[in-house]
């Protein structure tokens, strides 16, 4: 929809969307490399998916009824007639992974991590964007809620990393069976209590009254007070699950707190259920992540065999803008700036820059014909220490002056020292 002006519009980045560069860009791929490391730490593997997935991997896997699948996807049909969605989220397009690639036949459990932009069609405000980052992390093959616990380990260990007091939210929703036994009570509940429901929550009795217990609506949570309690419906088998992760967050002192309204809103979950949140005070707590046990996903999407799996994603934005600037910075490299003047000497720059590769620094060649005194006025209003300048003198003997510009000093540097010069100037 165009409105006035539009074609200056159609020269910005869509609505939601960033273009990302300097210091924003560098903190982004920090704890990308950050947090990869530590999942590799854990014995996780990286994986690379498509943007694009077909559609029914999320219409199936996410399903019907949720935000993301009704009003969120962005989809497009190829000229073969083909439905695909840039991927609004990462455990499903891992399960499609898993079935494509015979995960259920290789040694488990299977344990992969996976970092990169995901789409929703949302709202755009602080926080919250169209195109944003996630850091995700699914283990495949194992029903033992140790494997729950490592997973939520790992999450929460990447999210300290942001010098943030961080909770675990936790809940359970017990197996399908006794999720599909309690919705069905939770329903009939609910139609008794329509006229006091929120206008939302009364069309999700019927599409997805979990998502109701947490609503925002002022009737709805009083209502929600006298509501059916899932854990009256779990069985031994799930009860014991449960304790026995709760045990292992204990032991590893990850700190939790038992949250029966968190339901994740997905249709997929089993069992386990959390949100890392940040926790500081009385400050409204901020989420900065979720994930849970998905032992269904796969037959949902097709596969003969269950999947049992557990995983989490992490939203990198929010990481990001919430730690200290100073969190995530990368190491400064050595940043040289080289003033060549005059024809020959560019040449020798060009060759300079790159003998200079292995010594990992930045070099920055203007090239320009400026006058040496302009050129060093530049080189200070970009921030630069060091320069290196080259004239024709400089070339004609194989040197070159090197100057530290905070202090002004100036030496005469060998072309055949200049590494190891450079090397020790850091
Ligand atoms: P979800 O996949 O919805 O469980 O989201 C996991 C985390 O990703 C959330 O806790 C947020 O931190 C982050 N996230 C989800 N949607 C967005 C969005 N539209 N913009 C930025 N971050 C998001």
């Amino acid at each position: 929809m165009e409105k006035k002006g539009g074609k200056e519009k159609r020269m910005q980045s869509p609505r939601g969307m960033r273009d990302r560069f300097g210091r924003d860009l560098a903190r982004k791929k920090e704890f990308f490399r950050q947090a990869s490391n530590l999942a590799e730490h854990y014995g996780f593997q990286e994986v690379e998916t498509p943007i694009l997935e077909h559609r029914e991997v999320f219409e199936k896997g996410v399903g019907e009824g949720t935000d993301i699948v009704d009003k969120e996807m962005y989809t497009l049909t190829t000229t073969g007639g083909d439905e695909l969605v840039l991927r609004p989220e990462g455990t499903a397009a891992m399960v499609r992974v898993a079935m494509e690639h015979g995960f259920p036949t290789l040694p488990q459990p299977q344990m992969w991590y996976y970092a990169g932009p995901f789409f929703r069609h949302e709202k755009p405000q602080k926080g919250r964007y169209r195109q944003f980052d996630q850091f995700g992390a699914e283990l495949m093959g194992s029903e033992n809620p140790a494997h729950d616990a490592l997973v939520i380990q790992l999450g929460y260990e990447i999210l300290r990393l942001s010098g943030r007091g961080i909770l675990v939210e936790l809940n359970t929703l017990g197996t399908a069976e006794e999720r599909r036994r309690y919705v069905e009570e939770l329903q009939s509940f609910y139609r008794e209590h329509m006229s006091d429901l929120g206008e939302k929550d009364r069309e999700r009795v019927e599409t997805n009254p979990l998502r109701i217990l947490d609503s925002k609506d002022e009737g709805t949570r009083k209502v929600n007070e006298r509501a059916p309690q899932l854990m009256d419906y779990l069985g031994e088998e799930s009860r014991a699950f449960f304790e026995k992760l709760k045990s292992y967050l204990e032991a590893l002192s990850i700190p939790y707190q038992v949250v029966p309204s968190l339901v994740r809103g997905l249709d997929y979950y089993a069992h386990t259920v959390f949100e890392y949140v940040t926790r500081e005070g009385d400050e409204k707590s901020l989420a900065l992540g979720g994930g849970g046990r998905y032992d269904g996903l796969a037959e949902i999407l097709g596969s003969q065999k269950p999947i049992p799996a557990v995983g989490f994603a992490l939203g990198v934005d929010r990481i990001l803008e919430l730690s200290d600037p100073q969190r995530f910075s990368p190491e400064e490299k050595l940043a040289v700036y080289v003033v060549s003047l005059g024809e020959r000497a560019h040449r020798e720059a060009l060759r300079l820059v790159r003998e200079l590769q292995n010594l990992d620094c930045r070099c920055f060649l203007p090239l320009s014909d400026q006058k040496l005194g302009k050129q060093l006025e530049k080189a200070e209003k970009l921030g630069y220490e060091h320069v290196i300048i080259l004239g024709d003198n400089e070339v004609e003997r194989g040197v070159v002056q090197y100057k530290h510009l905070p202090t002004r000093k100036q030496e005469e540097v060998s072309l055949e020292n200049l590494f190891r010069y450079l090397e020790q100037l850091e």
